[in-house]
């Protein structure tokens, strides 16, 4: 007797069915593999995170920041002030006024506060590489679109960092804004003094820690550039700073500066910390 040879659309669905099986069993490996690596919450709000998101981390974690919002802002320095009154009659502050802010311009994207730096801690300090990506996307919201540069400059990390982390964080959200520009990413200036982390210093020991520690190796890459330096944050700005004399000494036009978020020193601050913001940077 013959055998009873299935039909075309019967072996169809056998095979469908093998597929699908199969296909089963991989996602439940990878669901493994992947529960090994990412918590069952978001890392940030500890909501339940559903299907694979690609970061451990919900969408609405993921939502653009909230633009940085002051009563008034150092026109060149950007820092934050609660009162128009301690800037002068062209709107910079005390520090720029006596000449010790080095870089032109500054734009940034959010306060260094909330979910915004919670990611940024995962991307640092958890070496979440990935989240650069999304990051990376918030950064090109703060680029300043009518000026022109010359060269997109990541602000550097010590080699000893880098060994450390993996990757400059600066370097990652560069990539993600130079193509705006049409510019490649140069590594035009090096971190040689690998100081101590700066939390818990006064701006002036900030300022102190970190003289001497950038070089710019070929000053002729650097000589009449414009340069948009890219940071992920601005605390005092003591390191920025500090990175934008070494440019400026090395013969560049301007230094501007991007960064992803700035530490808004005013929250939780009553009138006389606010007045101590006098001395920022
Ligand atoms: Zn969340
Ligand atoms: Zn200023």
């Amino acid at each position: 007797m013959d055998a009873i040879k299935p039909r075309p659309r019967a072996l169809a669905r056998l095979r469908r069915g093998w597929w699908t099986a199969a296909h089963d069993k991989a996602r439940q490996a990878a669901a493994g593999v992947l529960a090994l690596t990412y918590p069952d919450d978001c890392r940030i709000c500890y909501t339940r995170l559903t299907g694979f998101p690609p970061y451990p981390v919900c969408s609405s974690c993921l939502a653009p920041p909230a633009p940085l919002s002051a009563e008034a802002f150092c026109i060149q320095c950007h820092a934050p002030f609660q009162s128009e009154a301690v800037l002068d009659l062209d709107g910079r502050c005390r520090l720029c006024r006596s000449g010790q802010t080095h870089f032109d311009a500054l734009y940034c994207v959010g306060a260094y506060d909330g979910r915004l730096r919670e990611l940024i801690h995962l991307f640092k300090y958890s070496r979440m590489q990935r989240l650069g990506v999304p990051l990376g996307r918030f950064l090109r919201t703060g680029y300043p679109r009518e000026a022109v540069f010359d060269a997109i400059v990541p602000m550097p990390i010590h080699f000893w960092r880098y060994q450390d982390r993996g990757f400059n964080q600066a370097e990652v959200l560069a990539r993600a804004v130079a193509p705006l520009s049409g510019l490649p990413v140069e590594a035009l200036v090096k971190r040689v003094k690998n100081t101590p982390r700066q939390a818990g210093l006064s701006g002036k020991q900030r300022r102190l820690n970190v003289r001497d520690a950038f070089a710019v190796p070929h000053p002729g890459r650097v000589r009449g550039k414009r340069i948009l330096l890219i940071d992920d944050v601005l605390t005092t700005g003591a390191s920025a700073n500090a990175c934008a004399l070494a440019l400026k000494q090395a013969g560049a036009s301007t230094v501007s500066l991007l960064a992803l978020a700035r530490a808004d020193r005013r929250i939780g601050m009553g009138p006389e910390a606010a007045l101590a913001l006098l001395q920022f940077v």
